[in-house]
C-alpha cells in the first residue's frame, strides 16, 4: 500500500514502501560520504561516455548521467546545450536518479556511444510513469538533433511504444558518439530511472512485465467477482468493504504503474497526478471499515472502534483535501499516513485475537503477508536480496496473497458466523422443547387438578352434606344400573327403607344439633354393617335411608335388616355430654328380577314395609309382601 512513496521518493520504476525511501536516503548519504573523500572521481566519472560494447542489450543511464537543476526554470534548451558542452553538469549525487518532490526543470546528459554493430535502433525508456513532461534531445555528431516528448502531461498516444513508461525510440550510428539530453518537469517526485534498451530486449522485459501485472490484477479481478457474487447471495457488509478495498487497492497500484494513465485517463493529466494520493485515501478507508466490521469492533473492542473511525475520518478528510493540495504535500503525507492506518489496523487485530475472536488470526497472517512482500522488495533495494521475480514483484505477491487471505478470512468467518448460528438455532430449540415440555407438564397436572375437582364436584352433588352418604337422586341413578344388573344375572336386589323411630321428640328433647349427630351416628352404623355387602346405601330424605342390596334375597336382607336395627338400638349415640337412644323401623322388599319393575314401586313396597313396622310398634323390621 505504502507503494505511492516508493514510486515517488527512490525506487526505479518499481513499487515499493516509504520505508525504501528512508532506506535510500540513508544509502546516498553514505554515498555522498564516499564522494566528498574522492572528488576526482566524481568529475572524471561526469567526463566518461557511456560506451554499448558488442552484444549489449540493456543498460542503465545513471552511472553516466550528469544532470543540473534549473529550480527557477530560467534555463532553454540553447542554455542547457552551453552548460553540457561547457562541462557545467555534476553528476548524479551519490549515483542515485530520484530527488524527491522539486520544483522548476531537471536536466540530465549522457554521452552514448554505440559499438553494436547489429543494433543502429535504441530505445530510451523512463522507468517511472508518473513524470509530467519528459523530453529528449538527441544531438548527433553531425550537429543534428532529434526532439522527443513524453510524460503523463502530454498525449499517451504519442509514445514510441504503448507501454506505462515514457519511452523513445532512435537511431544510436555505430561508433558515434551521440548527446542524450532529457529535460524533465514534474509536481510528483523527481525520479529519472533512465534505461537504453535494444527493441529486442525492450519487448522481453515488457513482456515478463506485461504477465507480471496481468497475473497479478488477473487474480485481483478474480477475487473481487469471486466475492461480488458471495457478497450478493449473502449480503454480509464485510464482502462489500472487502470488494471496496479490491478495487481502491488495485486503482492505487494501477495508477503507480502507469495503467491509469494508459488505460483510464489518457487525456486527463489532473487524474493522473491526483490519482495517487486520493486513490491511496480511499484504499484506506476502505480497508480500515473492512477490519472494523471483520473484527466486528464495535462489540469486540470499542476504544479500537473509536480509533479505526478518527483514521477512516483521517482519511476521507485529506482524501478531498488532496484534490486542492499540492502534491508535494499530499501524496507523502498519504504514502506516511498508510504505516499508521495498518498499525492502527494491526493492533486492532491483534487485541482481538488476544480477546478469543479466532478468524482474526487469518487477517493478521494476511497483512503479515503483504508486509513480508514489501520488506523482500525492500531488502532487494537495499541490495541484501537477490534481484529475482519474487523479491521485484514482492509487493505485488504480498499484496495478492493478502487479498487472497482475506477473501479466506471471510470464507472462514462465514463459516464461523453460520456455526454460531446453528448453535444459537439448536440451544433456542433445547430451550423452547423444555419450556414446551413443562408446559405440558402444567397443562398436564392443571388437568389432573381439574378432573379431580371435577370429580370431587361431581361426587359431592352426589352426597348428603350432613351424613356424607349418597342423596336421593344419585341413588336413583345408581339403582337403575342395580336393577340393570340384576335382571341380566337373574339374581335378586334387595330393597330396605330405614326410618329413625320417633325422631321428632329427639329434636325436641335435646335439640337439633344432637339429632344431627343422631343422623350421623346412625349412618355410620349402617354403613358398617352393610361394609361386607357390596350395598349402595343414601339418605332418603329427613332421616330416613334408603339400602339397595346386589345378589340378595329376602331372607338374607331381613337378616341383614335386623343386623342394622339391633346395632342401632343397642348402643346409644354419644352426643356431647349424653347419650341417646336411637331406634329404627325397617321395611324390606326385594326385586323380582324377571320383572320389569318401576323404582317407585320398589320404593313404594319397601316404604309400605316401613310402615308396617310402624305400624307394628316401631323398632322392627317388615317382610314386604309384594311380589
Ligand atoms: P316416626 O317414628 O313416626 O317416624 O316419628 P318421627 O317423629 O320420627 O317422624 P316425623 O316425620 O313426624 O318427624 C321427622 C322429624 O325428623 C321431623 C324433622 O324435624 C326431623 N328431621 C328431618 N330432617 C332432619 C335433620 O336433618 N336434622 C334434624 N335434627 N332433624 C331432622
Ligand atoms: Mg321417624
Ligand atoms: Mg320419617
Amino acid at each position: 500500500m505504502d507503494t505511492a512513496d516508493a514510486e515517488l521518493h527512490g525506487t526505479h520504476g518499481g513499487e515499493g514502501m516509504t520505508l525504501i525511501g528512508w532506506t535510500l536516503r540513508a544509502w546516498r548519504c553514505w554515498l555522498l560520504l564516499a564522494c566528498l573523500c574522492c572528488p576526482l572521481w566524481a568529475v572524471a566519472f561526469e567526463r566518461a561516455e557511456l560506451v554499448l560494447p558488442p552484444g549489449t542489450e540493456r543498460v542503465a543511464l545513471a552511472p553516466q548521467l550528469a544532470y543540473h537543476h534549473d529550480a527557477e526554470d530560467l534555463d532553454d534548451l540553447a542554455t542547457a546545450w552551453r552548460r553540457v558542452d561547457g562541462g557545467e553538469m555534476m553528476p548524479l549525487p551519490d549515483g542515485v536518479d530520484a530527488f524527491g518532490f522539486q520544483r522548476g526543470t531537471f536536466w540530465f546528459h549522457a554521452r552514448v556511444v554505440n559499438r553494436e554493430v547489429h543494433e543502429p535502433r535504441w530505445m530510451l525508456v523512463q522507468e517511472y510513469p508518473l513524470s509530467d513532461e519528459v523530453d529528449l534531445h538527441v544531438r548527433y555528431a553531425d550537429g543534428r538533433v532529434l526532439h522527443f516528448a513524453g510524460g503523463d502531461h502530454r498525449p499517451f498516444a504519442s509514445r514510441a511504444v504503448r507501454y506505462r513508461h515514457p519511452n523513445f525510440s532512435f537511431e544510436l550510428p555505430v561508433g558515434e558518439p551521440v548527446d542524450l539530453l532529457v529535460r524533465v518537469r514534474s509536481q510528483s517526485s523527481m525520479q529519472v530511472p533512465l534505461q537504453l534498451y535494444t527493441p529486442k530486449a525492450f519487448t522481453e522485459v515488457s513482456r515478463d512485465a506485461q504477465l507480471a501485472i496481468g497475473l497479478y490484477y488477473g487474480i485481483m479481478l478474480a477475487l473481487f467477482f469471486y466475492n461480488l457474487v458471495l457478497w450478493l447471495s449473502l449480503r454480509d457488509a464485510s464482502y462489500f468493504w472487502y470488494l471496496c478495498h479490491v478495487s481502491a487497492f488495485g486503482l492505487v497500484l494501477f495508477t503507480l504503474n502507469g495503467l491509469g494513465f494508459e488505460y483510464l485517463w489518457p487525456h486527463a493529466p489532473w487524474m493522473a497526478d491526483h490519482m495517487v494520493p486520493i486513490s491511496i485515501c480511499l484504499a484506506l478507508v476502505a480497508m480500515l471499515q473492512f477490519s472494523r466490521t471483520f473484527l466486528e469492533l464495535p462489540r469486540r473492542w470499542p476504544h479500537g472502534n473509536v480509533l479505526l473511525l478518527a483514521l477512516m475520518a483521517f482519511f476521507v478528510l485529506f482524501g478531498i483535501a488532496s484534490i486542492w493540495l499540492p502534491l508535494r504535500i499530499s501524496t507523502p503525507v498519504a504514502s506516511r499516513a498508510v504505516l499508521v492506518g495498518v498499525v492502527g489496523i494491526v493492533i486492532a487485530t491483534i487485541v482481538v485475537l488476544r480477546r478469543g475472536y479466532a478468524p482474526a488470526s487469518l487477517l493478521l497472517l494476511a497483512w503479515s503477508m503483504f508486509l513480508l512482500g514489501t520488506a523482500a522488495f525492500t531488502l532487494l533495494a537495499f541490495g541484501l536480496l537477490p534481484k529475482n521475480f519474487a523479491t521485484e514483484y514482492g509487493v505485488q505477491i504480498g499484496s495478492a496473497l493478502e487479498m487472497l487471505l482475506l477473501s479466506i478470512a471471510l470464507g472462514h468467518r462465514y463459516a464461523a458466523l453460520r456455526q454460531e448460528n446453528l448453535r444459537i438455532t439448536a440451544e433456542a430449540n433445547l430451550r423452547l422443547e423444555r419450556k414446551v415440555a413443562q408446559r405440558t407438564q402444567e397443562v398436564r397436572s392443571a388437568l389432573l387438578r381439574l378432573e379431580d375437582a371435577h370429580a370431587r364436584l361431581r361426587d359431592s352433588s352426589r352426597r348428603d352434606g350432613l351424613t356424607g352418604l349418597y342423596n336421593r337422586s344419585w341413588f336413583r341413578e345408581a339403582f337403575r344400573d342395580l336393577a340393570q344388573q340384576a335382571k341380566h344375572s337373574g339374581t335378586p336386589l334387595a330393597v330396605l327403607m330405614i326410618d329413625l323411630d320417633h325422631f321428632k321428640s329427639i329434636n325436641d328433647r335435646h335439640g337439633h344439633l344432637a339429632g344431627d349427630d343422631c343422623l350421623r351416628w346412625a349412618a355410620r352404623c349402617i354403613g358398617r354393617i352393610l361394609r361386607p355387602h357390596d350395598a349402595l346405601l343414601a339418605r332418603f330424605g329427613g332421616e330416613e335411608f334408603v339400602v339397595a342390596i346386589p345378589d340378595c334375597g329376602l331372607a338374607e336382607a331381613g337378616v341383614i335388616a335386623e343386623a342394622i336395627r339391633y346395632q342401632l338400638g343397642d348402643e346409644a349415640c354419644p352426643s356431647g355430654q349424653t347419650r341417646i337412644r336411637v331406634t329404627a323401623s325397617i321395611g324390606v322388599h326385594v326385586l323380582d328380577p324377571q320383572a320389569d319393575t318401576d323404582l317407585d314401586d320398589v320404593l313404594g313396597s319397601a316404604d309400605c314395609a316401613l310402615y308396617a313396622a310402624k305400624a307394628n310398634g316401631r323398632d322392627c323390621v317388615e317382610l314386604s309382601t309384594a311380589g
